[in-house]
């Protein structure tokens, strides 16, 4: 019989043990060493049963045991030790609250709060809450966010059944299963209100219903995860199932979730702050567009506070950061536009309002969302649309964003468009191995590794021995090797294998020889399957007497995507071959825990997505932290940072329309590569047997990689570049504005000055226009140099010339008098002309030679704006 649900139960933990209740609950300890080996000496065979999982550990641990440790004086002392380290490490200043010091005046003063919004978080392999990357780089920012001190409150949803288990049938197709999460026997605990009753977010559904969520905090390190989940008896049977898995179902019930995540998200932030006697966030970061439903929440609530629609929106803008994680069309979250307006749009003629947010009228939430295609709500725009700072997540995703989104900044060139980039990090604590985290402290001198965000700290790598490292990487790769046999014989027992048949696996795969790894999730733009385009080549590498290579592939495949299951199937159908089966195997069921592993013990890190369409990749970046090195298309970070001798980049065919073509190409280069560079370097070793050279590229990506690619470099930039700036401006828009006597001299005054502003302008900009240019002062035959003059006549249609810029824009000019990189000068106001039109002027030395070109445009400016192109609203002459 099958149990219906199941719970756990937990022994008393005696007096003296009490402190493993907090160590086990805060998940601090899935980054922190010394606890999970205090978890580990309970009883280490438990501890492998339950993975690493302190909770499951407390909850299977025999009384007598536990009677036995309270008696044993080194295993407590331990236990108080770092019950003190956890308490010193939550309590004491960090670099945030050195920030706010140094902080001169309110202008610079950083945020009080700031809410995080994600649809997944990938904190630890025991809170199965995330997919792939976007969930793990979730948890990473809040690890980091800890580390630093910030004071962030982060809100997603709690998926009664997590992401897929995968595993494997005989023929090589992906199985999923969903195993139920049982909250009690997770590090959770349930937000509860004054009166002692779980709190419940409470939202009105199309027809009438309502749908409530309890709020689960995980709490990692100093961060409060706030986990909204619909699963509880007060709601109607179809509603509970809101919450019950990642990105399955239609869209009616990702709607659904979204709507949960942001607008429910809100809510649960403001119930837990209220509780906690924290101070409101100021602001607040949407993790890509999912939960942007959250900024119509908050309009919201300053309706309900008396302010009209627009100031509400100016207020909100001023306060939100978007990140945008998808170069894709395809892979941005859009819903049928009806299926918005019957979410917020009122529930009948008698009821007038939107129910689910009342006095936020319906065709202002669809303008947000608002695309070409007229049927559609786009969610990135709407995250656009409702943030007033937005970025991507490397460089190159950066510039291919402002080209993506350009639309919504019609009449900018796409370099002009207010989308910046901070290119994605990883918690070292999470993902270095313990020996290189060990070194560090060494060569620190400190138990504490914050230094490590200086490049200066990673310098002292130079004083140590390459055999050392050498000795390093080869225990890492050696305890992968172990790890892959196990994975390997689970695997074939799983798919149908009798023990006996598997006797081969014992020898399979080789601690000494150069291992390759290449795991992630698989859609078709990462093209799992490239390696195997010349089956022969990848074989004679893979068989080499002297000098072969092992390979190791991870990743699943969404559910619904057959497509990737096919890439699967080739890959396992491949490595199942008896002459290859032992140095290329498809490892079941990639998650924290085998990523971990790999990023330990792979030689080099492999990465061939379709440029530019991997908005930044994290994978590489772990690998680096561990020395491994990256084979990669110069796509995402690599495209940034690479540079010649930190790894390889795989030279890419990018304009290519014929894609076969393409990956023959690329699939080539990749051999070449393998054959040329990486396998000589590898096996090229000195009298004692040490790859010297290979060495030295492990060295040098360390150092190069190392402090970049944290995500305590990450959060910092974050804090300075996007939080700073957002919780400025919001302080300043909550500012009476105006002068004293003005309608704008009252509280939120500047934010109506603004959206008033912004009404004008928006209504008057269709007459603005640049009327006539004229140039002065060059001579016959101009030099770089040579002065010129322009004055231009503008009609403002009603506007003030202060409420405007004027610039002239000079650039090179190419065939069809488009000017590239071009750059403006501003333009003064020099007075009126007779028709009642401005006149402004600039005088400026010519910046180039060549064909140069010139042209004048008005921008509307006003000191609450981010930039004179935040409005998309620019003429042209
Ligand atoms: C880092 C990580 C990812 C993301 O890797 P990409 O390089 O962005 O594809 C996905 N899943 C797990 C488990 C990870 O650790």
């Amino acid at each position: 019989m099958k149990a219906l649900r199941r719970f756990t139960v937990r022994a008393h933990l005696p007096g003296p043990l009490a402190a493993l209740e907090p160590l086990s609950v805060n998940l601090r300890w899935s980054w922190d060493k010394p606890t999970q080996d205090l978890f580990e000496a309970i009883d280490p065979q438990m501890w492998a049963r339950v993975g690493g999982d302190p909770v499951a550990m407390l909850g299977q641990v025999t009384p007598a045991r536990l009677e036995e440790l309270a008696g044993d004086e080194s295993f407590v002392s331990r236990l108080h030790t770092l019950a003190a380290d956890l308490d010193d490490y939550l309590t004491r200043p960090l670099w945030y609250q050195e920030l706010s010091e140094d902080a001169t005046g309110a202008a610079t003063e950083p945020p009080k709060g700031i809410a995080y919004f994600s649809m997944e978080f990938g904190v630890a392999e025991v809170l199965p809450n995330y997919s792939g990357g976007l969930g793990i780089l979730a948890g990473d920012h809040l690890k980091s966010a800890s580390d630093l001190g910030l004071p962030l409150i982060a809100v997603g949803l709690l998926y009664r059944s997590g992401y897929f288990r995968q595993s494997l049938s005989a023929d090589g197709w992906q199985h999923e299963s969903y195993p139920a999460l049982d909250p009690q026997g997770l590090p959770l605990r349930l937000l509860i209100g004054r009166q002692g009753e779980p709190v419940l977010i409470q939202l009105a559904m199309p027809g009438g219903a309502l749908l409530y969520a309890q709020v689960w905090i995980a709490q990692v390190g100093r961060i409060p995860l706030l986990l909204l989940d619909s699963d509880i008896p007060e709601n109607e049977h179809e509603l509970r199932t809101v919450t019950d898995r990642l990105y399955g179902g239609d869209q009616e019930h990702r709607i659904k979730q979204e709507i949960l995540a942001g607008i429910g998200g809100v809510r649960a932030i403001r119930a837990f702050t209220d509780l906690e006697g924290l101070p409101a966030p100021e602001v607040f970061h949407m993790n890509e567009g999912h939960a942007g439903f959250l900024g119509a929440e908050r309009i919201r609530e300053l309706i309900e506070a008396g302010l009209d629609f627009d100031t509400a929106l100016a207020v909100v803008r001023a306060s939100t950061v978007f990140t945008t994680h998808t170069p894709v069309a395809a892979g941005i979250d859009r819903f049928p536009a009806e299926m918005v307006e019957r979410y917020f749009g009122p529930d009948g003629p008698s009821v007038g309002g939107s129910r689910l947010l009342p006095g936020v009228p319906l065709d202002r939430i669809l303008a947000f969302g608002a695309e070409d295609d007229p049927t559609k709500f786009n969610m990135a725009h709407m995250g656009l649309r409702l943030a007033q700072r937005a970025n991507g997540v490397s460089l190159l995703h950066g510039r291919v964003s402002r080209e993506m989104f350009n639309e919504l900044w019609p009449g900018f060139d796409p370099d002009e468009v207010p989308i910046g980039s901070i290119t994605n990090g990883v918690h070292a604590p999470t993902w270095a191995a313990p020996q290189w985290l060990e070194l560090g402290r060494e060569l620190l001198g400190s138990q504490d590794l914050a230094p490590l965000r200086e490049t200066e700290s990673w310098s002292k790598l130079q004083q140590v021995d390459p055999a050392h490292l050498w000795w390093i990487r080869s225990q890492l790769r050696a305890a992968l090797i172990a790890d892959v046999r196990a994975r390997v014989r689970r695997s074939w027992l799983e798919r149908g294998a009798a023990d006996a048949e598997l006797g081969w696996i014992a020898t399979a795969f080789d601690p000494d020889v150069l291992t390759i790894g290449f795991a992630r999730r698989v859609p078709t733009y990462k093209r799992l399957t490239l390696m195997l385009r010349d089956p022969e080549r990848l074989k004679k590498l893979l068989l080499d007497e002297e000098r072969p290579i092992q390979l190791i592939v991870a990743g699943k495949s969404h559910p619904a995507d057959e497509g990737g299951k096919a890439l699967i199937q080739q890959i396992v159908r491949f490595a199942d071959r008896e002459d290859v089966r032992h140095r290329i195997v498809f490892l079941p069921d990639y998650d924290m825990s085998m990523a971990r592993k790999l990023y330990h013990g792979c030689d080099v890190w492999l990465n061939n997505p379709l440029r530019p369409l991997e908005a930044c990749g994290t994978s590489g970046m772990k690998s680096a932290l561990n020395g491994g090195l990256n084979l990669s298309i110069r796509d995402g970070w690599w495209d940034e940072w690479f540079d010649g001798e930190n790894g390889w980049e795989i030279p890419t065919a990018d304009g290519l329309a014929d894609e076969g073509r393409r990956d023959d190409l690329e699939a080539a280069a990749l051999y070449d590569l393998l054959e040329r560079a990486v396998v000589p370097k590898f096996y090229d070793r000195d009298e004692s047997g040490v790859p010297t050279r290979w060495v030295e590229m492990v060295r040098h990506t360390l150092q190069a990689l190392g402090p970049k690619v944290l995500a305590s470099r990450m959060v910092r930039d974050y804090t300075q570049k996007y939080y700073l700036p957002a919780a400025t401006a919001l302080r300043a828009v909550i500012e009476p504005g105006g002068d004293s006597d003005s309608q704008f001299a009252v509280p939120f005054g500047s934010a109506r000055e603004l959206a008033e502003y912004r009404r004008r302008v928006e209504l008057a900009w269709p007459r603005v226009e640049v009327t006539d240019v004229d140039s002065y002062g060059l001579p016959d035959v101009p030099l770089l140099g040579s002065e010129l003059t322009l004055t231009a006549q503008v009609a403002l249609a009603g506007l003030r010339p202060d409420e405007v810029v004027v610039q002239a824009v000079l650039g090179r000019v190419d065939g069809g008098d488009l000017l590239m990189d071009p750059a403006s000068v501003p333009m003064n106001h020099t007075g009126t002309a007779d028709s009642g039109n401005e006149i402004f002027t600039a005088t400026t030395p010519l910046p180039f030679a060549g064909s140069v070109g010139y042209t004048v445009r008005v921008l509307p400016h006003h000191r609450l704006l981010a930039g004179d192109n935040e409005l998309g609203l620019v003429a042209l002459a």
